[in-house]
């Protein structure tokens, strides 16, 4: 894909300027967009997703190796440091590694086991505790305990040294009510606190995942619907029946089955683990508007290596993260900064619950008085176009982003965000302070989310230049405003 930046640089510029002024903003943008460029973009997806790094698992040093490297990016572009003493920024992150994990089905009563073969028909989810069972299974729906809300699937139904099976989701989407028990940390305390010995996730396809607590005693997996419809072929029915049921008359529908299902699963925990944000900034050219900054982010962690598994993480989230130091590098060499601050953020703990970006947006380094605008990038590797959801106030931010995209003609479709969920990247902690914030996805299909298929093989490099030029243009404009 081929940019026309410097004439439209100039009609974006302009829109705010004189047009003497205007030729010297482009100039001086045109300078900038230079250093972006897809070789470097791919470059870094490769070096991050390489094995070397164990897929980034915050906490671990495969991750703190990977922070380092960065680090020694923004040291290179001169990047002023977030702290005194350098560009991690330290928070808490207990992490667990998965070594082992066996599951053998025992349909109705029969002595002779069916194995479940590890990746394609299940994955342990990555907070497990070790664990080694033969025990009785339970359907319980969504998962989901509230009597307060007139909803249990719990009652009459006795989980007790059983492993309960659940779909991720709630009985009624538009009803906010029942969000909190979408969380996977309250599906399994839930779960736990029954007695249950795990929770069987129910997926089209078994993915690794790292958001929810390590509980002691409780080894929770993800399975496929094709193994799940092996367990319920005893009631003559399919999980997606049970699925379309449950969304259709929004009414728990749980059983015990007769089956049997032996787990063995061997972990370690490590619950001194430490979480790193690399961030540094370019120091804004106003000397009282460099007290306000641009935050641009996007998750530099993925779900680590277990089982000999490596989950690589090149599209989630080493894309994004290319994607920030291309527009950290460029910000860095523009000889007029502008006024405002832009700082650069590589967060930590994404994956495992949006650790890092809401540290980072309660902890605002002290030398800015505040954030007024976050740009996030998540996901951006594969496609060939970009969407992009963002605040809908100010109205100014979609105008800088529709002028921004006449040179780079990359956005897709916009669309306007209306709250955050359970399911946010880290645009969510900023845009609950009611930060003006933008979030990039591109257009996919982004085959192999959370699955060893995520690799370097899959990333287009024009698409990460493309989106970098755009955020860097629009994020000059709202710097600048
Ligand atoms: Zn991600």
């Amino acid at each position: 894909m081929k940019t026309r930046n410097k004439l439209i640089v100039l009609l974006a510029a302009a829109v705010l300027l004189s047009s003497a002024a205007a030729r010297d903003i482009d100039k001086n943008i045109s300078k900038g967009l230079e250093f972006i460029n897809p070789e470097d973009a791919y470059a870094y997806v490769k070096i991050l997703s390489s094995p070397k790094y164990e897929g980034r698992h915050t906490g671990h040093p495969g991750y703190k190796a990977a922070a380092e490297w960065a680090a020694g990016k923004f040291r290179n572009w001169k990047l002023n440091p977030i702290l005194d003493n350098g560009y991690l920024q330290p928070f808490e992150s207990p992490y667990t590694v998965v070594d082992q994990a066996e599951m053998t089905f025992f349909p109705g009563d029969e002595k002779e086991g069916i194995k479940i073969k590890v990746e394609k028909d299940f994955l342990p989810l990555l907070s497990t505790d070790s664990g080694s069972h033969t025990a009785g299974v339970a359907f319980a729906g969504w998962g989901i305990s509230a009597p307060d809300l007139g909803y249990d699937d719990y009652a009459g139904l006795d989980v007790k040294g059983k492993f309960v099976l659940c779909f991720r989701g709630t009985p009624d989407r538009n009803d906010k009510r029942f969000q909190e028990h979408d969380e996977h940390r309250h599906r399994m305390k839930t779960a736990k606190d029954m007695g249950a010995l795990g929770l069987f996730y129910i997926y089209p396809e078994p993915i690794a995942n790292p958001n929810m607590d390590w509980i002691k005693d409780f080894t929770p997996a993800v399975i496929s619907e094709k193994t799940a419809d092996r367990i319920f072929e005893e009631k003559g029915i399919h999980c997606l029946e049970l699925k379309k049921d449950l969304l259709t008359y929004k009414k728990p529908l749980s059983f015990p089955l007769s089956s049997k299902i032996a787990y063995n699963v061997t972990s370690r925990h490590f619950p001194e683990g430490m979480g790193y944000n690399i961030a540094g900034y370019v120091e804004g050219s106003d000397p009282q508007l460099k007290k306000h900054c641009l935050v641009i982010g996007g998750h530099f962690d993925h779900c680590g290596k277990h089982l000999g598994l490596l989950f690589a993480g090149a599209d989630d989230n080493a894309s994004g993260s290319a994607v920030v130091m291309e527009i950290a590098e460029a910000f860095s060499k523009l000889k007029t900064k502008p006024k405002r601050s832009v700082v650069f953020v590589l967060f930590g703990g994404e994956e495992k619950g949006l650790q890092g970006s809401s540290f980072f947006a309660d902890h605002i380094p002290p030398v800015f008085e505040k954030a007024d605008g976050m740009f996030n990038f998540d996901m951006v590797g594969e496609g060939d176009g970009t969407g992009c959801s963002m605040s809908p106030e100010p109205e100014l931010l979609q105008k800088v982003f529709e002028k921004a995209d006449e040179s780079v003609n990359v956005l897709r479709n916009v669309r306007f965000l209306r709250g955050v969920g359970v399911r946010g990247s880290d645009y969510a902690p900023f845009y609950q302070k009611g930060i003006p914030s933008v979030s990039f996805a591109s257009n996919g299909p982004h085959i192999g989310y959370h699955q060893t298929g995520d690799t370097i093989y899959r990333i287009n490099p024009d698409i990460m230049a493309d989106i970098a030029k755009l955020a860097f243009i629009a994020g000059y404009m709202w710097a600048d405003r």
